[in-house]
């Protein structure tokens, strides 16, 4: 029996906890860059599940792989190996330099596993006193208590507390970070593009001096890709632009496309430091998601997508600098890498009204730093999309009050 759009936002606003703040719109089919909801209206998908579409919705390739491997093996836990996660794992430390993987659900999960790395690594090396994580203001890491922990946004945070030892520093600002690095410092963990926080790249030369004081200090420097990862920037890896190679990894969204699963990747150095039963998940590294995984590594180089990414972040780059032009009053100003863009409203604007008008004008977008509209569409965008989508939303920003 099929329900109107209205009968199912009621079923959802009565038996869903009400932790998120969804329109009344209730989604049901994709393709590519577009979606369509109950009431059949299309929508040009620019948000991508936040950033986890990374070839649009219902990729055949996606597509192909679910329903062979599902009818082959699905689940039979880490107790035995199964040939997509390790064919997955090699295919993944090829493509980021990493020598290990580990893999799990989500990125609060690779988060997690980041953070336990770092502590067990010091704990084997005796030295027990290690167990510090210096991170950055308007950072985001997850939400389970450690990746809370590290996450530095007071909304995030508040009613959750006490939270584990995190000293939070302003990004970019590389002499706090000296100031509050010790030998009680086991890693320092950062967004190469905080994502959340509002689409922020780190400054030139921040990572290369992070990676520096890490040499220097032994401190890990773990990174969190999980937004910037799976070729969002342009580059496969966020940290790819700034010539730096952490210690440890963290990884999801795009990884699946849309299938969850999340990764923990990391040097030779620390193949050690979480010993056999010191960590684990029932469901990290199924055949299913690995064989997804697998499928959208390959198709993103099959299509050639990071050269797409460059370009179409390019090309979308140069329109919403037209809008800052056209709309001084409106917006603020962008910035961003690749497919991972912001155009920074003027405070007078309520930014989730004007999400709301162009939402109702065809074009899902989200919030990011409060003041921020975040493009991430689909790797796979077209220069005919963008230009759909920012006429749309060039009428919006025309219409809406300042
Ligand atoms: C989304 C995100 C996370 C959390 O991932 P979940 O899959 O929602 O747990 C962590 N870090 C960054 C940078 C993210 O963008």
């Amino acid at each position: 029996m099929s329900r109107s759009q209205e009968e199912l936002v009621e079923l959802g606003h009565q038996f869903l906890y009400a932790n998120y703040r969804q329109p009344a719109v209730v989604m049901q089919r994709g393709a590519g860059v577009e979606v369509w909801d109950v009431a059949g209206k299309r929508y040009l998908d620019f948000l991508a599940g936040v950033a986890v579409n990374a070839l649009g919705h219902c990729h055949p390739a996606i597509a192909k792989t679910l329903t062979e491997q599902s009818t082959r093996l699905v689940h039979v836990s880490n107790y035995f190996f199964n040939e997509q996660n390790i064919l997955l794992a090699q295919k993944l430390c090829g493509l980021t330099r990493m020598d290990r993987v580990l893999f799990c659900n989500s990125g609060t999960e690779a988060v997690e596993a980041v953070l336990k790395l770092a502590r067990r690594h010091f704990f084997g090396l005796g030295q027990t006193e290690r167990h510090g994580v210096i991170a950055f203001e308007r950072s985001f890491h997850g939400r389970t208590m450690g990746a809370l922990a590290a996450t530095g946004q007071a909304g995030y945070r508040e009613g959750f507390g006490p939270l584990g030892p995190v000293t939070h520093v302003p990004f970019g600002d590389l002499d706090a970070v000296k100031r509050v690095l010790n030998d009680k410092v086991a890693g320092i963990l950062i967004e190469p593009v905080q994502g959340e926080g509002g689409v922020l790249p780190a400054p030139p030369g921040f990572l290369a001096a992070l990676r520096e004081l890490c040499d220097a200090s032994g401190t890990l420097l773990l990174a969190d890709e999980i937004q910037t990862g799976v070729g969002r920037t342009g580059k496969f890896l966020g940290v790819d632009h700034f010539g730096v190679r952490p210690d440890a990894i963290a990884m999801a969204k795009g990884l699946g496309g849309g299938f969850p699963i999340g990764a923990m990747l990391c040097t030779s150095k620390l193949a050690g430091a979480l010993p056999a039963g010191s960590h684990g998940t029932t469901f990290g590294g199924n055949p299913l998601a690995s064989a997804v995984g697998l499928t959208v590594l390959e198709t993103l180089e099959r299509e050639d997508l990071s050269a797409s990414v460059e370009k179409m972040g390019a090309y979308l780059d140069t329109q919403l600098q037209a809008l800052c032009r056209k709309h001084p009053s409106k917006v603020v100003g962008t910035r961003g890498l690749g497919l991972l863009r912001a155009l920074e409203l003027r405070a007078s604007l309520d930014a989730r009204a004007v999400l709301g008008a162009i939402r109702e004008a065809g074009v899902l977008l989200s919030i990011a730093g409060g003041s921020s509209l975040r493009f991430s569409p689909p790797l796979i965008v077209s220069q005919a999309h963008i230009d759909e989508a920012i006429g749309l939303i060039d009428g919006v920003l025309g219409a809406v009050q300042s």
